[in-house]
């Protein structure tokens, strides 16, 4: 995988390097990462969605599995059958109709995040579809971005450091 570092974040201070070259911006209406992407769910995902009153038969694909380094991580976010998008995904407005509650993979999409002990480097794939990297109105990937969009994923880091 070809990938292309943006940011770095030292999970101690919060301080942030990043490329300023890199933009980003999420295209309103896009969706492609809705139905391009395979999502694992960890237990808190699938928890969190049941607690919108979902039950988990009805968005978890138990036929896909994750593993990374051997070690399971969980099972796939469903699609439906007949276009292949994601269950939560209206196909009328392309929204995500459990934003708020969405798995944490569909948050750091497109990023990729490496923990290196107590520095969380940032990339995007090269060869992402994801239309919105290096948009001409996208913002760079600086502290105040990656504090708004991810904080709150720091401080779990945080937490372990
Ligand atoms: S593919 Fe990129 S631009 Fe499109 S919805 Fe996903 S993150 Fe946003």
């Amino acid at each position: 995988m070809e990938k292309r570092w943006v940011a770095t974040v030292d999970l101690r201070t919060l301080e942030v390097e990043y490329d300023p070259s890199f933009k980003f911006k999420c295209v309103e209406d896009c969706g492609l990462c809705c139905s391009g992407l395979e999502i694992p769910l960890r237990d808190e995902d699938v928890e969190r969605i049941e607690r919108l009153g979902y039950n988990a038969w009805e968005f978890v694909d138990y036929e896909k599995a994750f593993y990374r380094g051997g070690k399971f991580i969980g099972y796939a976010l469903k699609k439906k059958p007949i276009d292949g998008g994601c269950v939560f995904l209206d196909p009328d407005t392309k929204k995500c109709r459990i934003y708020p509650s969405r798995p944490l993979a569909c948050r750091l999409y497109p990023f990729i995040f490496i923990k290196h002990g107590e520095k969380m480097e940032i990339y995007v794939k090269t060869d992402s579809f994801c239309p919105g990297l290096d948009h001409p109105e996208g913002r760079p990937v600086n502290k105040e971005f990656l504090i708004s969009a991810y904080g709150d994923v720091f401080e779990e880091y945080r937490r372990k450091v």
